[in-house]
């Protein structure tokens, strides 16, 4: 019997289990393969940037990050572009630019040795029990069961734990996420937000990674694969050029609107990360929420089991504050006009000035901008 069963070793359920992996009996289930080597192993489809947020809760964590998580270039300029109303600007922002699975892989390797891990093991439902939970598991085809006190739910947007506990799929707004990483030479060294409601009510990006292009956006589900055709027909027409597709990737992505569309689980069930809901509904940025969610739980466990979820609710309200600011912010964000006039007026951006200007010749990533 163990004292916690982790469903998830994203960077919600690692984090979780490096925190209590040394004071409790831990089972931590992947149905990715996860390690070095292992042919199971996908990415998940994911922008890989590492915000200021996450960058802050690194931080308290005490950790720096290796070389060999990194990506490149790193990133100090956003790019926003209103697209209908071709209106562009240009914001600074620091983001470390990631290699996502190597990050998955990195935040495995700091997880205690004591913990039970079974990766490449699919989770498929739980049963209550008086002491806790049974939950059955195909483990490379074998059909397992095992069973713990407490069940963490750290299995992503499309959370099997949280659709048994709720007995529905979850209430949030959720789009699907297209993306390719696209062969490029010359890419600008810049995070690009494209905004367009003929496209989708969220957003689309750019992001140079490793001479790639990778271009992705946000979209209704029914009109995922057409909205990702045309979004590419925009980037030529503005000016971007791209050779051979290396990969394309999807995946479900939540948009918390709501208060009640977050979660910490009940009934001896805890959610962490993206299974509860916890990720901007502004910029889709989740790896700060990973981690807090990671920490807030451990935390809550600190003193006990007993009377763990209350504390954990109690220590989740600042972050359900944050995502109810975040969606206001939202609001200003994705109102046409609203954006168009902050566009337009240029408050808080930056006016970048190329190394041609001083010395006759470009930087060597520098293209100019082309709207
Ligand atoms: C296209 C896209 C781009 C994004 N870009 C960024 C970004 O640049 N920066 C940022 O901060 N955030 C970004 N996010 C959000 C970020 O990826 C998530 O918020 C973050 O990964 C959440 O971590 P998590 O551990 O909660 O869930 P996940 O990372 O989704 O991990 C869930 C884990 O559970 C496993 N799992 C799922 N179901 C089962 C099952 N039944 N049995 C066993 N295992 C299971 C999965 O294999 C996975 O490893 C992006 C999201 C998307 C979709």
């Amino acid at each position: 019997m163990y004292d916690l069963a982790i469903i998830g070793a994203g960077p919600a359920g690692a984090t979780f289990a490096r925190l209590v992996g040394e004071k409790f009996k831990v089972l931590l289930v992947d149905c990715r393969g996860m390690t070095e080597g292992n042919a199971a192993t996908t990415e998940k489809c994911c922008g890989g940037l590492l915000a200021p947020d996450a960058q802050r809760m690194l931080s308290r964590f005490g950790l720096g990050l290796p070389k060999h998580v990194l990506a490149e270039p790193q990133l100090f300029v956003v790019q926003a572009i209103d697209i209908p109303r071709s209106r562009k600007r240009l914001y600074q922002r620091f983001y470390l630019n990631l290699d996502r699975l190597a990050f998955d892989r990195w935040l495995i390797e700091m997880v205690p040795c004591r913990v039970e891990r079974r990766f490449g093991c699919r989770f498929h439902k739980y049963a209550r029990e008086p002491d806790g939970f049974r939950i059955e598991l195909s483990d490379g085809g074998r059909q397992v069961e095992e069973k713990a006190r407490i069940l963490v739910a750290a299995d992503g947007a499309f959370s099997s734990v949280r659709r048994q506990l709720e007995g529905r799929p979850s209430s949030s707004a959720v789009y699907t996420a297209v993306q390719e990483h696209l062969q490029a030479d010359s890419v600008p060294p810049y995070f690009t937000a494209l905004f367009d409601p003929a496209l989708t009510d969220y957003y689309c990006w750019t992001i140079p990674k490793d001479n790639c292009l990778v271009v992705g956006g946000a979209f209704r589900p029914q009109r995922a694969r057409e909205s990702f055709s045309r979004l590419k027909e925009q980037l030529l027409r503005l000016g971007y050029r791209w050779g051979e597709t290396l990969r394309r990737e999807a995946a479900l992505l939540q948009r918390p609107r709501k208060i009640a569309h977050l979660s910490a689980g009940r009934q001896g069930i805890a959610l962490l990360g993206e299974a509860g809901g916890w990720i901007s509904p502004s910029s889709a940025e989740g790896f700060s929420y990973a981690f807090r969610t990671a920490l807030a739980l451990a935390e809550a466990l600190h003193p006990g089991v007993e009377g763990f979820q209350r504390r954990y609710r109690h220590y989740l309200r600042p972050l359900a504050w944050n995502i109810f600011l975040k969606n206001l912010k939202a609001r200003a964000i994705f109102h046409p006009t609203l954006r168009s006039l902050t566009l337009r007026s240029g408050w808080r951006s930056v006016h970048p000035q190329p190394q041609e200007a001083f010395t006759g010749s470009p930087a060597p990533n520098y293209r100019p901008p082309d709207i």
